[in-house]
């Protein structure tokens, strides 16, 4: 993936440090615990619920990322900058063919913990979409944590997180996110999950429309569609559930399965338009 090639608009990546704390350790250690957390909390939790719930562990702060200083940059902040960015122009250019506005969101890099609009943001949440402040949330050092607990990596698939993530700023701009939450307000705990897998997603498509958007420009090949994919894939519920706790529990599910993660970039990257992205207009056996 050339990320260098990308055209892009508006701001990047906002250094917030390290936000005070990060100390203590793992409330929930080792592989597994890693894991469950990460079905609690892995792409576009809903912060909300974890600021209320107590979920929320705090993690050491673990990352060979520092905080720049000095105007430095380095390799890190350009990529993240420049996936941005791009999300910028492509959502930007996207919005208006279709005569509607994007106001772009914002981006938020730390490390350990910040303070969000959506309660204390912490590295164990992995990045996630604040829909209060419009913002961005992510410690780079989860890269690291794709490597070793996921086997995945590569910047094609740092890309896709990062625009699953736009993805969310995406439903909060054209007005979803609010009807989600309505509609999740009046439901029973596995209606209200399966809304959810709708909008994950949706999101995952989004992230497949950006991907679609920049594929030439980046020269994106096979390896790279393959990364995001494979990461796609080891995120799905069934797949992290049965890796976590020994076995799947479908009404629980919150992002979709494997299979579906999968099917949804795909459908996004393969067509480069939202409107293939409609998750919610479709039988749930069909998703
Ligand atoms: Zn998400």
């Amino acid at each position: 993936m050339e990320w260098r090639n990308l055209p892009g608009s508006g701001g990047g990546f906002e250094d917030r440090g390290g936000g005070g704390g990060g100390g203590g350790g793992l409330a929930i250690g080792g592989i597994g615990g890693l894991l469950l957390m990460l079905v609690a909390a892995f792409f576009g939790i809903d912060p909300r619920i974890v600021a209320n719930s107590g979920v929320v562990q705090q993690q050491p702060a673990q990352t060979q990322t520092q905080a720049q200083s000095g105007g430095q940059r380095d390799e890190l902040s350009d990529f993240l900058d420049s996936i941005a960015k791009s999300t910028n122009q492509v959502w930007g250019d996207i919005f208006s063919k279709a005569g509607q506005q994007y106001t772009q969101p914002k981006f938020a890099r730390f490390i350990g913990r910040t303070q969000t609009g959506c309660g204390t943001g912490t590295s164990g949440m992995g990045p996630f979409y604040c829909p209060v402040d419009s913002t961005v949330y992510l410690d780079p050092s989860f890269f690291n944590e794709m490597q070793q607990q996921l086997g995945g990596g590569g910047d094609f698939a740092y890309s896709y997180v990062i625009a699953h993530e736009v993805g969310h700023h995406v439903q909060n701009e054209l007005g979803i996110a609010d009807q989600v939450q309505r509609q999740q307000q009046r439901m029973s705990e596995a209606q209200a999950n399966r809304l959810s897998v709708r909008t994950e997603l949706q999101a995952d498509c989004f992230a497949g429309v950006w991907g679609n958007h920049v594929s030439d420009l980046a020269k994106l090949n096979q390896g790279d569609v393959r990364e995001a994919v494979d990461t796609a894939s080891a995120i799905g519920d069934d797949t992290l559930q049965s890796r976590g706790r020994g076995y799947v529990e479908p009404d629980s599910f919150t992002h979709g399965t494997s299979e579906q993660r999968v099917k949804w970039f795909m459908q996004g990257f393969k067509s480069g338009s939202p409107d293939q992205c409609d998750t919610f207009n479709v039988d749930y056996r069909q998703l």
